[in-house]
């Protein structure tokens, strides 16, 4: 019994009388309680606010004095230090499905080292999550034989990507080498920044599979470890992204995916594409030379017409052009340090 209820009921002025509905009832509390408790204790675990020893010690001592919900954690004190991460690992392992993940190398800003370096992080592999979302549905494997009407369901979605889906060049090229129409997967791609808590937030890039509509992450970065040579973190995302293009672009024997939609917010674009701000000094639009002062005055703008000049390549070239200048420094003559 809860002691909110017992003091209920004694004020109510009523004997402790248990009834089994209400002793029901508690148990389940108890249970549910249990299950915060653990989501607690392993989320903080995954944010690496406690460690490993921590941990198992907390659910130990959880467990000795009568808690619910983390008997398999637990851990002698004696033994924590040593053996937790090893005793987590094992036990969360049969919760908690491994993702298959590639390591890249990536030059990143970690708290405990000093300046910049390179980190081996990783990337879940987007080919590797459509083939398993294929081969649940059916639709791949040896001796998949789909039924020609869920087929045409799962085909369904297509309808609404018209000339996106198949004029495109990687559905196009697979095609023509055989492949058949469910086998060529339609992606979206969505990027954005994550608010975790108040002093961690993330970059995350993920894919969606536009016929069933599943999300996945495919990788994640912390904004505090971005690169900050002045790339504005673009050294780090890149090799991410660059593992992503070259999956996507490999041809693999069983399937193709093209990417035919792309979510971003503003922020994300310009991070995404290396592009420039909007408190850019000269324009901040990334795409045309419109002032600051007119950013609000549509005017005559279109989805294929802009009022302003757009800015291309030739007035990036430009831009670059006449923002470097040679300098010269000169050496005087007999300087014994110079060698010429
Ligand atoms: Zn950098
Ligand atoms: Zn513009």
């Amino acid at each position: 019994m809860s002691f909110k209820r017992a003091r209920t009921l004694q004020t109510a002025g009523g004997a402790f009388t248990i009834d089994q509905e209400a002793e029901a009832e508690d148990t389940e509390l108890i249970k549910a309680n249990g299950q915060k408790y653990r989501k607690f204790l392993l989320e903080r675990y995954a944010s690496g606010l406690s460690t490993a020893a921590d941990t198992c010690i907390l659910a130990y001592l959880h467990t000795e004095s009568g808690g619910r919900g983390t008997e398999d954690l637990g851990l002698d004190p004696d033994l924590a230090t040593k053996h937790g991460a090893e005793h987590l690992r094992c036990h969360l392992a049969k919760e908690y499905e491994k993702p298959y993940v590639d390591y890249v190398a990536v030059p990143m800003v970690c708290k405990k080292s000093i300046g910049r370096v390179s980190v081996q992080h990783p990337t879940r592999v987007t080919s590797d999550m459509l083939r398993k979302e294929l081969l649940a549905l059916g639709l791949l494997g040896e001796g998949a034989k789909p039924d020609a009407k869920f087929v045409a369901e799962h085909l369904e979605a297509d309808s609404e990507y018209m000339a996106l889906y198949e004029g495109h060049p990687v559905a196009q090229k697979a095609f023509a080498e055989g492949f058949r129409r469910e086998h060529v997967v339609p992606v979206s791609v969505y990027f954005d920044g994550v608010q975790y808590t108040k002093n961690e937030n993330f970059l995350g890039f993920y894919m969606t599979n536009l016929r069933t509509g599943k999300q996945q992450l495919v990788w994640l970065l912390r904004l505090s470890e971005l690169c900050s040579c002045g790339c504005r973190g673009w050294c780090s995302v890149f090799p991410l992204l660059e593992h992503f293009r070259r999956d996507m672009c490999f041809d693999h024997q069983d399937l193709r995916a093209c990417i035919i939609d792309y979510k971003a917010d503003w922020p994300a674009y310009i991070e995404l594409c290396g592009f420039r701000t909007w408190s850019h000094n000269l324009h901040p639009c990334p795409i045309c030379t419109v002032q600051k002062k007119d950013f609000l005055s549509v005017g005559t703008m279109t989805l294929y017409t802009c009022p302003e000049k757009l800015f291309d390549q030739t007035s990036y070239d430009e831009v670059v052009a006449s923002s470097f200048r040679a300098a010269r420094i000169a050496v005087p003559a007999g300087n014994p340090s110079v060698t010429r």
